[in-house]
């Protein structure tokens, strides 16, 4: 489908299934030979994360583990900033190499809360994986290692990403159309 409408908006296709999926398996062969011999954990961001991260993993050839964290820093069409809380870390993260898995870095707040808390609980490095980096919003200071697609500014849902928790379930990206 090229148009869908969720809630009061309408959006349309920008990032199609197949293309997705070619580049969450470019990056799954990536970080394979990137942390090959190494203790590598990934760390997924819930909600907007689970899809990715799912596909990701399949992708991924070397041992590892997968935690998931869930932060509320989020509300309707533009980031608020706030961070609330980070729940899901209860394993030992000491000396383990850890990739944070991400659906979408807009301003970076969200990584920038994130990052401490995790190098607080020992690890040995920590890189952050994101399936979408928007770099006009971004002004933090720890850039994304590993990012499946730049995009514009503005805003997307579908493949895990939620407009007022609906589209997640959407096998596409699609952006907000523009009104005309
Ligand atoms: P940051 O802290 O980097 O500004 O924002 C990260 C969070 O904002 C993401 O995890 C996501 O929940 C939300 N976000 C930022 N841009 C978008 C967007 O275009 N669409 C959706 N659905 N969420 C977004």
């Amino acid at each position: 489908k090229v148009l869908v409408t969720i809630r009061d908006k309408e959006f349309e296709l920008f990032i199609s299934e197949d293309e997705i999926l070619a580049e969450v398996a470019a990056m799954g062969k990536q970080l394979s030979s990137d942390y090959r011999g190494k203790e590598v954990v990934f760390v997924a961001m819930l909600n907007g994360a689970f899809m990715f991260a799912a596909d990701l993993m399949k992708k991924i050839s070397i041992p590892c583990t997968i935690s998931f964290i869930k932060v509320s820093s989020y509300e309707g069409e533009s980031s608020t900033g706030k961070i609330t809380e980070l729940i899901g870390i209860n394993e030992d993260l000491s000396g383990k190499h850890i990739v944070l898995v991400e659906d979408i870095v807009d301003t970076g707040m969200t990584i920038e809360s994130i990052l401490p808390k995790l190098e607080k609980a020992g690890a040995a490095s920590v890189s952050i994986c994101t399936l979408l980096f928007k770099p006009e919003a971004f002004k933090g200071t720890h850039h994304p290692e590993h990012i499946g697609f730049s995009i514009p500014n503005r805003f997307v849902v579908g493949y895990g990403l939620d407009y007022d928790g609906y589209g997640r379930n959407l096998n596409a990206i699609y952006q907000l159309k523009k009104e005309d």
